[in-house]
């Protein structure tokens, strides 16, 4: 039988470790969730929906082989409910001839991340998030990561002084945001690690493809520094106006 192949194939184990930083699946029904966008767990509706089939490959008897599924998981918090295309991975393998079979999500609706800023957060800053988490819940961890570090452009854009915002490229911007100390200054590690993986997601020839965990990663990361630069300070304000001191 003939069956198309991945590319590529990035630290896929036979079996994924419950993972809260990840989207959840039908494997591993746990991490944030696309509605309420906290870290749950998750209720697999059952059965799934297969809607892909091997064309050359039956079950005694004729029934279809099924390789891609939809599954239905609802969110023990919110009890709302997330839609998601998911591969089979047969030993550790997509599409894979032998082995244990499993199956894992590449495309979630609702898109995880869209609309759940605070009104805080700029325009340009929350629509470069939400179109890297696009990318990631369809697969495209290169694109995530490159518009990822568009979010960073723009915070440093936002929150810089006049001396980073005065440097031609956005690593010596970070490096004078370092020096010029404050909130953004004391997150120059996690902006040069973002620049960095934005830098490999637009030039995949020079420095290889960006895998989904490491693009994951990244969009944990710039979610951390938008929260603490934008969301908590406004936060913490409304409170204490709301507390009338
Ligand atoms: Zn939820």
């Amino acid at each position: 039988m003939m069956l198309p192949m991945p590319t590529t194939l990035v630290g896929h184990d036979d079996q994924p470790a419950r993972d809260p930083d990840t989207f959840p699946d039908s494997a591993d029904p746990s991490g944030p969730c696309p509605r309420c966008g906290r870290v749950s767990n998750f209720s697999v509706i059952e059965p799934p929906l297969p809607v892909s089939f091997k064309k050359d490959v039956f079950f005694p008897g004729g029934a279809r082989v099924s390789y891609q599924q939809v599954s239905v998981l609802e969110c023990n918090g919110c009890q709302d409910r997330t839609v998601i295309i998911e591969d089979q991975y047969v030993g550790g393998v997509r599409y894979g001839g032998s082995g244990r079979t499993t199956w894992r999500g590449f495309h979630w609706w609702p898109t995880p991340g869209a609309g759940t800023f605070d009104p805080v957060v700029p325009a340009p800053i929350a629509a470069a998030y939400d179109e890297a988490t696009r990318c990631l819940s369809a697969g495209a961890p290169n694109g995530a990561a490159a518009l990822l570090r568009n979010a960073l452009a723009h915070i440093v854009a936002d929150k810089g002084t006049e001396a980073a915002n005065g440097k031609r490229d956005l690593s010596d911007k970070i490096k004078q945001m370092v020096r010029d100390g404050g909130p953004l200054g004391a997150l120059g590690d996690w902006a040069d690690h973002v620049n960095l993986y934005g830098n490999a997601g637009a030039h995949p020839e020079v420095y290889g493809d960006v895998t989904p965990s490491e693009a994951a990663e990244v969009a944990a990361l710039t979610r951390s520094m938008i929260d603490l630069l934008y969301e908590a300070p406004a936060k913490f304000a409304r409170r204490r106006a709301e507390r009338g001191r």
